[in-house]
């Protein structure tokens, strides 16, 4: 990490991220100038967060809040609750943000936030108390044009309901538009919590169409089983007749080469938390998960798992990136190599679909008017449909990557709207 300033980022997510800036921008031959602008992170910030527990101690804990550039409106990105949260993992993720927003057209700037804990290991009373408390810490730095926070890993409509109660009850009336993916009965939209994993099997089929591959003769690998891989699996297995073959999470991995019943699998892990202990499939170690052979395989876990030491051995057609960031730019320039084996569905437009319902949630909010669930999926397949078909006529163009061609576009909206205004964005 050349400069200086950026040292309070250092982190191998935020390396990672860099890395990837700083290939796109010697590519497109961005001077330095430009450069340092457009990957320097606007604001962070970091706050304690001191919370009562249920057997009288209190627990300090950690929270940031990362907001990427300003050039085309408010920020907009999740808050993450895990243990791996660090204030460079959060700045890595706010500028994916930021390419993400503007490949698919969105008046936002990147953000993300942050606690670093296990959510699986605070009783729901305090996980209220730390909710609050994170947005009662970031009161000064959001508000619904300045900063609109949204879920992300180990968050849900419950988090973001405390979010926006606490942000309301500051300013003494409701502000729904404050936070997006909150439930239906308190300004939610009808779609929110399924919209990644939506995206993500929309893009799979459209993928799968170039190729030429029917969805229903084919087999898909799913990681992760949060509300992304669950959703992505139920859609890939009952709406497209894909054999899901593999799944995980954080718990366990398994697979059934006849093909796992992801209804059961669903039921399993809402009923005990996760997917330990599923019958449904053969255990398999989690490494061995990626490089089964399968023709679509979905990394919607973390970041990083797709390495220099795996990419040359994935066996699967079509590589979808659910999760940010899940492919290092090593295992990248591998991928590369392999472009006309392997169709790189890349992070920022494969799961962009999230960010994108939270968007039709927060215009919804500030108008006060609703669209309801066949409209909210339409106009979300409209504005995919128009980033991937940018991205293949670029990448086709210019003879380049997918991941580089999403970014390219990303990056020179934001640069766009830099020059039209001036240094402060
Ligand atoms: N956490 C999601 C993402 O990484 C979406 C955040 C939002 O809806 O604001 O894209």
């Amino acid at each position: 990490m050349p400069d200086p300033t950026l040292q309070i980022y250092a982190d191998p997510t935020f390396a990672m991220a860099s890395e990837q800036f700083r290939v796109l921008a010697d590519y497109l031959n961005l001077d330095s100038n430009i450069r340092a602008r457009l990957i320097a992170p606007k604001r962070a910030i970091a706050v304690t967060l001191p919370v009562h527990r249920d057997d009288g101690s209190i627990t300090v804990f950690e929270g940031y809040r990362v907001q990427h550039h300003l050039a085309l409106g408010p920020t907009k990105g999740g808050t993450r609750f895990h243990p791996g949260v660090s204030l460079g993992e959060v700045a890595a993720l706010a500028m994916w943000m930021s390419w993400k927003c503007a490949l698919t057209g969105l008046p936002y700037g990147g953000a993300k936030g942050g606690v670093t804990l296990n959510p699986t290991e605070l009783s729901r009373r305090e996980l209220e108390a730390v909710s609050r408390r994170y947005m009662q810490e970031m009161i000064p730095f959001v508000g619904p044009h300045v900063d609109i926070m949204g879920p992300d890993m180990g968050t849900n409509e419950q988090v973001m309901a405390w979010f926006m109660d606490t942000y309301s009850v500051y300013r003494g009336f409701a502000v729904p538009e404050i936070v997006t993916g909150k439930p239906v009965s308190i300004g939610g939209t009808s779609g929110r919590r399924e919209a990644t994993g939506r995206g993500v099997v929309y893009l799979i089929e459209r993928a799968l169409n170039m190729l030429k591959l029917p969805p229903h003769q084919c087999t898909a690998v799913v990681q992760g089983f949060g509300n992304v891989g669950s959703v992505t699996a139920l859609g890939l297995a009952y709406r497209d007749g894909m054999k899901v073959i593999g799944i995980s999470d954080a718990s366990s991995a398994f697979y059934n080469e006849k093909g796992i019943d992801i209804d059961a699998a669903e039921k399993h892990a809402l009923e005990h938390g996760n997917l330990a202990g599923f019958d449904g499939a053969d255990s398999i170690n989690a490494n061995e998960l990626l490089t089964l052979k399968c023709d679509v395989l979905v990394p919607a876990a973390v970041e990083g798992v797709i390495t220099e030491r795996n990419a040359a051995k994935l066996q699967c057609r079509v590589l979808a990136e659910a999760a940010n960031g899940p492919t290092t730019p090593d295992a990248d320039r591998i991928l590369f190599d392999r472009w006309e084996e392997i169709f790189v569905i890349p992070d920022i437009l494969c799961n962009a679909g999230g960010v994108i319902v939270s968007y039709f949630e927060w215009v919804q909010g500030l108008q006060n008017f609703f669209w309801n669930e066949t409209e909210i999926a339409d106009k979300l397949f409209r504005i995919l449909e128009q980033a991937f078909t940018a991205m293949i006529k670029r990448s086709r163009e210019a003879k380049i990557p997918h991941r580089m061609s999403a970014m390219a576009i990303g990056v020179e909206r934001v640069l766009a709207a830099k020059k039209s205004r001036g240094l402060f964005p």
